[in-house]
């Protein structure tokens, strides 16, 4: 017998599965008969794909079995699956197979470890079973090997691993209860249970129990009615692919259970959507949206949401390709007819029918939104709140769909509360406003207050506050909607649209001199420096030339290790009317100038979000200015 070490994960693991999902622990009993529906999955797959395994007499089925008496109450779930061979088994109930569990393990905080909802979401699997048990055997035997293993565990640090026998392929779990689980062993439980979780399981799930009856006409020894107990196995589950139902027969709650059941969430999505595709390629499709963003919506190696079936045989759901990566917080099926039974991955990428149904997919999917956007605000303001973000994504990825997702994404903005949309920025323009105005490239706070808005707010002009910091890199992706360039207020490009038709464009003697005079005292800090035509209470601003990245972006591009870009010096824009700014252009002092013209600048760039240069310095000139 080789007796082994749970990795640390793993104890870990288990340790916040029994605390913190205590108050649903019945959950045991659906990650055990969905591990046993993918083991028939993978199986099926095999035997129409593997030369190896094509002969292999398989009727797919579950078993569920119990011992409601004695000192040990035992609850059995057995299948005629893929089955695991000595190493699967170390591999896959030793380990957190997942490096997605893994990491969204280490970024819980203690405060979160508490909450279920947050650990029901990523799937607890195999290991929920010591919530109920105080000891789990697995014996399993893999398809296509003569021997059979036991893998026997109190769940408390270690392992057994040991040589068994079974007579064919497949895997038996046997729970020894504990206190809190000892009430699964019984029939109504067992039942209800399937019932709530595992009725859409494609496969047949039986329930062996023992039936007692008694016989009033004939008497046992002590003349009380014989008793006489018979043998029952009865599927307790519909087994019916959910998907391949059509509409006007299934009700929400079926959809709800299904959705909660095949994607180890504890919530209800927040909406659907069945389609059903006839004609050139036959297809159907069952979405989801969940009503929170997967936990690793945001990592690289996130896994995909959708399963792929070929005439109900399970493919793969580990293919990214599927869905666009935007959509990756779609959960949900894809059972085609016309697809090949052995497809791999390669073949799936450019295969003419995968991506037909790929581009209708994504199509409804974003019709729906569309849909929902209209009909219903609420429900809408809450999907934004979590898919906003790989909507914008969308923008830069998917070209073919840019216009459709134009009209989904949101943007804070300087006028309204909440999120608003790009079709009522366009209702609400003034009729003189010739482009959609935005600033992007910092934190919201810092750009509702940025001294640019001042021009615009005077003017009555709305301007889109993007402060995610996705939105600087998708903005210039969008470049116009309908029709109307984007313009950002801190770069150069958009000042002239504040001019008024036929203002003076030439600057005034006194104005020129002032601005040599600055320029020459900032020498090469700035890239530029301009008399300002959109300023009320501020002295300056800095803006950055048209092509360059904005201040912030630079910052944000030098946080991430990217120092490789030429640095994007600002233009400085002076308000000729400031009474510092006056200072300046009253001033010979060559000294004086300098100190106020780099004060100027730092002020600016402050204003902006952005440290100056050299902060002691602007801290010493400060004091020389103040103390004057
Ligand atoms: P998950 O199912 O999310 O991968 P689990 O902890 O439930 O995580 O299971 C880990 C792995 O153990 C599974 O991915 C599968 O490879 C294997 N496994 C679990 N139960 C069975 C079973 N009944 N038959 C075959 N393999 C199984």
């Amino acid at each position: 017998m080789e007796q082994k070490k749970f990795k640390t994960e793993v104890s870990e693991l288990l340790h916040l599965i029994v605390h913190s999902l205590y108050s649903h622990k019945e959950i045991f009993l659906r990650e055990l008969v969905s591990n046993s529906s993918d083991a028939l999955d993978k199986l099926k797959y095999l035997t129409l794909t593997d030369d190896k395994l094509k002969e292999l007499a398989f009727e797919p089925r579950i078993d569920i079995s119990f011992t409601e008496e004695g000192e040990d109450r035992t609850l059995t779930i057995s299948d005629n699956g893929l089955g695991m061979s000595h190493n699967d088994l170390a591999d896959n109930l030793g380990t957190i197979a997942s490096s997605g569990t893994k990491k969204f393990l280490a970024s819980l905080t203690e405060e979160q470890k508490k909450d279920s909802n947050l650990i029901g979401q990523f799937g607890v699997g195999f290991y929920s079973a010591f919530m109920v048990a105080k000891k789990v055997e697995v014996v399993s035997r893999r398809a296509g090997e003569e021997q059979a293993w036991k893998w026997s565990s109190t769940g408390k640090g270690s392992y057994t691993l040991d040589e068994a026998e079974r007579e064919s392929q497949g895997t038996t779990i046997v729970l020894y209860l504990n206190e809190e689980g000892s009430e699964y062993a019984n029939r109504w439980q067992i039942e209800q249970l399937v019932k709530k979780y595992s009725d859409h399981i494609a496969y047949p799930i039986f329930l062996s129990y023992d039936q007692p009856s008694y016989d009033d006409k004939k008497k046992d020894d002590e003349g009380n009615p014989l008793k006489t107990v018979e043998h029952k196995v009865e599927q307790i589950n519909s087994s019916s692919a959910l998907w391949r139902r059509s509409k006007n027969e299934l009700t929400d709650e079926e959809y709800k259970e299904f959705y909660k059941q095949s994607s180890y969430d504890s919530e209800d999505p927040l909406f659907y959507l069945h389609t059903r595709a006839e004609g050139a390629t036959e297809y159907i499709t069952l979405f989801f949206i969940p009503s929170k963003a997967p936990f690793d919506m945001y990592y690289a190696d996130y896994k995909p949401g959708v399963k792929l079936y070929v005439k109900r045989v399970y493919i793969t759901d580990d293919d990214k390709e599927l869905l666009p990566s935007y959509l990756r917080f779609v959960r949900g099926v894809i059972d085609s007819e016309d697809l090949p039974l052995n497809v791999s991955r390669e073949i799936l990428q450019q295969n003419r029918v995968m991506n037909a149904i790929r581009t209708a997919s994504v199509k409804k999917l974003l019709g729906e939104f569309q849909k929902i956007s209209e009909q219903n605000p609420d429900l809408y303001a809450t999907f934004i709140e979590q898919y906003n973000r790989p909507l914008k994504e969308g923008l830069y990825s998917d070209y073919a769909n840019r216009d459709a997702l134009l009209e989904l994404v949101r943007f804070k903005s300087s006028n309204e509360d909440g999120f608003v949309s790009l079709a009522s920025y366009k209702e609400r323009m003034k009729s003189d406003q010739k482009s959609i105005y935005y600033i992007a490239g910092g934190k919201e706070e810092t750009l509702k207050a940025s001294p640019l808005l001042e021009a615009y707010r005077k003017k009555g002009y709305e301007v889109l506050i993007m402060s995610d910091d996705i939105d600087d890199i998708v903005v210039g992706s969008i470049g116009t909607y309908k029709e109307l360039p984007l313009k950002a207020i801190n770069k150069s490009g958009a000042v002239d649209d504040l001019k008024e038709e036929g203002e003076k464009q030439e600057e005034t003697k006194e104005a020129k001199a002032l601005i040599e005079k600055v320029k020459k005292a900032l020498g090469d800090k700035v890239k530029d420096v301009v008399a300002s035509s959109r300023l009320a209470d501020s002295p300056a601003v800095v803006v950055v030339d048209e092509n360059d990245p904005s201040a912030q972006m630079q910052q944000i591009l030098k946080s991430m290790g990217q120092t490789d870009f030429e640095e994007a010096k600002p233009i400085l824009e002076i308000n000729v009317e400031d009474a510092m700014v006056k200072k300046i252009e009253n001033s010979d002092d060559e000294q004086y100038i300098e100190q106020l013209s780099s004060v100027l600048l730092d002020q600016a760039l402050l204003a902006e979000g952005v440290m100056p240069k050299d902060p002691v310095g602007f801290a010493k000139r400060l004091h020389a200015l103040l103390s004057t």
